[in-house]
């Protein structure tokens, strides 16, 4: 099994999660070194992908890819946030999506059966994933969306691209369009009519480019030491992504899973059993997942032995309350404003200082752009955020959408017909 069958097939055949045979071991030396984002991003990807992609393929991808910027804003000596959310769908989603349609448009060309990709959604990764694919030659996107369970900003930038993209509306929660793609990967009478693929955090070439700027975080930190990074997490796609960076070389004091009041994972670390649960609808709607699908990768990490896992993660979850005192206060004290999954990842990092009396460098991933959850963010801050440009043009569109139940015989009816 390689890299591009993995991309392609998302899920394995018996319903398990792909995750590499063996994860390259690359000396700190390597990443302190004087690299380029896109360079360290490379030597990072190539061993998972050097069969499927010579190193200059792979760094036209990379180079493409990941063409924007990615400030750290240092709030004291200790924390620093560094913004993730400066690409065209202004989440950390952009990172992954853009690498995904990048290296399957690659393999895909001079093929004639067109693919379709078939997305879940809690608001930010179908819209990095339609932004990434569209106008791509050969792909169909159709991405599932929890109907009144995103923002207005989310919907729009699902909803209004057209062309190649296709967005459903599911009445239902995410885990309902989760579990919609999860029978769709599963119907072998469905898989033998279409070339179908995912682009989800289950898929494994969502996690190679998530893992980079873990990496970048220290390089850039300028750390010898280990640093303390938290992560906002929901379906722990980008949390897994942190383990990998560390099983690659990059020295973590800890990785804190922050969640909100979705906590099967927090109660996982505590009692070692996972509790199944619907999820939760919160302020930090993106994080809203009952169930991580990647919590089987991180028990298989770590040999399904939980009191392994709670030496590299600690987890915590906290309430919307919580989340909004942190917005107000970050803003107060730093005159800088943050979205409601940023904030959570704040609070876990500030969580984790009060247990340990930690002085180690923290850095907390900032997954979103405020100004994408301007109705959640401006009652808080009693302000008007003025959008980012491709949000505005997003809110001026149309949206376009097809309604539709969450039982599984309509999505293929659908599925079939297109
Ligand atoms: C998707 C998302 C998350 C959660 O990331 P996971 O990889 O699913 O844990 C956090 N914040 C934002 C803004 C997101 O879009």
């Amino acid at each position: 099994m390689g890299f591009r069958e993995a991309l392609f097939q998302g899920l394995a055949p018996d319903g398990g999660l792909y995750l590499p045979e063996t994860i390259p071991y690359l000396e700190p030396d390597f990443f302190t070194s004087d690299l380029s984002y896109s360079e360290c991003a490379v030597c990072m990807i190539h061993p998972f992908t050097k069969d499927d992609l010579s190193k200059t393929q792979l760094t036209d991808i990379c180079e493409s890819a990941f063409d924007y910027p990615i400030p750290i804003k240092e709030l004291n000596d200790t924390d620093s946030v560094m913004e993730l959310f400066h690409g065209p769908t202004l989440a950390f989603k952009d990172f992954a999506a853009r690498f995904m349609a990048r290296t399957m448009s690659h393999f895909i060309e001079n093929q004639n059966q067109t693919l379709t990709i078939l997305v879940a959604t809690s608001g930010d990764t179908g819209s990095a994933v339609a932004n990434g694919f569209f106008g791509v030659d050969g792909i169909r996107v159709i991405i599932l969306y929890p109907s009144k369970r995103v923002s207005t900003i989310q919907e729009k930038q699902l909803t209004t691209l057209g062309g190649n993209i296709t967005a459903i509306e599911i009445d239902g929660s995410f885990d309902d369009c989760q579990r919609l793609v999860k029978s769709a990967f599963q119907d072998k009478d469905l898989r033998q009519k279409l070339s179908l693929s995912s682009a989800n955090s289950i898929n494994i070439a969502r996690l190679l480019p998530q893992s980079i700027y873990y990496a970048w975080a220290w390089n850039q930190s300028r750390e010898t030491g280990p640093i303390i990074v938290s992560v906002p997490s929901g379906n722990f796609g980008n949390l897994t992504a942190g383990l990998l960076a560390n099983r690659m070389g990059i020295p973590m004091e800890k990785i804190i899973a922050s969640t909100n009041a979705n906590d099967v994972f927090p109660k996982y670390l505590h009692t070692g059993n996972v509790e199944k649960r619907d999820a939760i609808a919160t302020i930090s709607n993106a994080m809203d997942v009952g169930i991580p699908s990647n919590l089987d990768r991180i028990q298989n990490l770590f040999h399904e032995d939980v009191n392994q896992v709670k030496i590299d993660i600690s987890s915590w979850s906290f309430t919307d309350d919580q989340t909004k005192e942190m917005i107000r206060n970050i803003k107060m004290e730093y005159d800088y404003l943050i979205d409601p999954h940023t904030a959570v990842g704040i609070l876990g990092l500030e969580r984790y200082r009060r247990e340990t009396n930690s002085k180690s460098k923290g850095v907390v991933l900032s997954t979103a752009h405020p100004g994408k959850f301007a109705d959640v963010v401006e009652p808080i801050i009693g302000e008007k955020i003025s959008l980012p440009n491709p949000l505005q043009m997003a809110m001026e569109k149309e949206k376009v959408s097809t309604k539709m139940s969450s039982k599984y015989s309509d999505l293929k009816e659908f599925l079939m017909i297109g």
